[in-house]
């Protein structure tokens, strides 16, 4: 339950991972029981929630869309930003509230949040109101917990060591066309100002067979795509001498025929040629990877620990769009790492000014609680930061205008996926290179892969209209 330092945390990944196969059974105890699912954070949380329902399903529960209806209510916590810690708080609060009214009411708090000790010491001390404590590693095990739940406060974090857990197509997946697949767990990158490797614990790879049994089972439902999920996929297979590589999996993943393939996220380092070569030779991978590069300054990467170079970066981003024909790549960059000096923000402007990435999301610096970055002196004040922040945006949403513009007349191909959400006579969907785009269209289209003519741009999406 404690949060390692580093060198334990490094131990760790040495240690064996075990594959287990699950099958939740229905319970009638808990036939007509609702829960209520609240997830904060990444696609990763995105996807445990998706199992946690699944899971909950498969005993009986039913899912509702307000807290206010539910049985239980769960909170799938994130530890990236400190203000998801108010957030989660200041939710659970009014939860408390309704539990007056409600006596069997359970609040059952999980995620990353549940893996800092420090969140687990602040339930202990201030919120013993809550039920259940589970933490990322052992999300298989919430039938039982509940199942053997005793009053008060339950808490079931487990170390880091972590296994790899197959409990079928037992998931409630949100979306009927598009579908997220974890093929690894956990990150050994250790980046200084990172909290994944302490919260999610070291990098396990799924079996490629199992993998790819989910995406056969996925194209046979109808799933138009799927999306390859890992905090470092391009790490894929290198804990397990017996498992292919990354580059492998996607090239036996798109023999799968499944229509559109994408991954999230790979690191720049160790981004091999031949994965470049794979997405390039098959037309279902699609055209579009995120980059993170953090920062553009070689000084700050390796006080990050980020283990590449600013010409590293951009050299591998230029044999990126060298060899896939329409790429588009978009990055992550976290501004005001501690003591950031003018010149090293000015290297980062320099490498967005090269690339001209179609997007970026980013951020001010958050010291995460146990991290190496946490401890860093900083002596950057906050206003400066906000105005590297308020420039970076700028220059940032110009290059995803002008890439976007490139789109205007021309017709591209458009997964629906949804009712638009400022126009709910229009559906959006993706393009093949990730661009949001809002159509006019018959709602019977949607789900389909459909020839849309692009007619406006913006920075954050486009307009379009569907070609007879
Ligand atoms: S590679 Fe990503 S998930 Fe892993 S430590 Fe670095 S930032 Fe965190």
């Amino acid at each position: 339950m404690n949060l390692p330092d580093m060198l334990e945390a490094k131990k760790r990944t040495k240690d064996k991972v075990d594959f287990i196969y699950t099958n939740p059974v229905k319970n009638d105890f808990y036939v007509g029981k609702k829960y209520f699912i609240k997830t904060y954070g990444c696609q990763m949380n995105v996807h445990d929630s998706e199992e946690i329902s699944g899971l909950l399903e498969n005993i009986g529960f039913e899912r509702v869309e307000s807290e206010l209806d539910a049985d239980i209510i769960i909170l799938n916590t994130c530890a990236i930003r400190e203000n998801a810690h108010d957030k989660v708080f200041g939710f659970l609060g009014r939860c408390k509230h309704l539990k007056k009214e409600k006596p069997d009411l359970k609040l059952i708090l999980c995620g990353c949040m549940a893996q800092e000790k420090s969140v687990v010491d602040e339930i202990m001390a201030k919120h013993r109101y809550i039920d259940l404590v589970f933490g990322t590693h052992n999300i298989h095990e919430l039938p039982n917990y509940l199942m053997n739940l005793h009053d008060g406060l339950n808490i079931e974090v487990k170390s880091n060591e972590g296994n790899v857990y197959e409990t079928g197509e037992t998931y409630h997946r949100d979306s009927k066309y598009t579908a997220w697949i974890n093929i690894m767990y956990g990150c050994d990158k250790f980046c200084t100002y990172c909290i994944v490797p302490y919260t999610r614990g070291k990098e396990r790879s799924r079996k490629s067979k199992d993998i790819l049994r989910e995406v056969e089972c996925l194209k046979e439902k109808g799933y138009k795509e799927v999306t390859l999920l890992g905090q470092n996929v391009n790490a894929y297979g290198r804990d397990n001498e017996s498992e292919i590589s990354f580059a492998e999996l996607l090239r036996e993943v798109a023999k799968t025929g499944i229509e559109r393939i994408r991954f999230v996220t790979s690191h720049p380092w160790n981004f091999t040629d031949e994965m470049i070569q794979v997405i390039a030779e098959y037309p279902n991978i699609m055209p579009y990877i995120h980059l993170p590069l953090q920062s553009g300054s070689d000084r700050i990467l390796k006080l990050m620990g980020r283990r590449y170079t600013k010409e590293e970066y951009i050299a591998l981003f230029n044999k990126i769009k060298k060899t896939i024909p329409g790429v588009a790549i978009t990055t992550d960059i976290i501004v005001g790492f501690p003591n950031e000096s003018d010149e090293d923000f000015e290297e980062t402007i320099d490498v967005v000014n090269k690339c001209q990435f179609d997007g970026a999301f980013t951020f001010i610096y958050s010291p995460r609680e146990g991290t190496p970055a946490a401890k860093m002196e900083d002596a950057v004040p906050l206003k400066v930061k906000e105005d590297r922040l308020h420039r970076l945006n700028e220059i940032v949403n110009n290059y995803s205008l002008m890439n976007n513009k490139e789109y205007l007349n021309k017709t591209v191909k458009v997964l629906l996926v949804g009712y638009s959400e400022k126009d709910g006579s229009k559906l959006y969907g993706y393009t093949e290179t990730m661009k949001l785009v809002n159509v006019i269209c018959d709602e019977n289209l949607l789900g389909q892969i459909v020839d849309v003519k692009i007619t406006d741009a913006k920075s954050f999406s486009l307009d379009g209209i569907v070609e007879k």
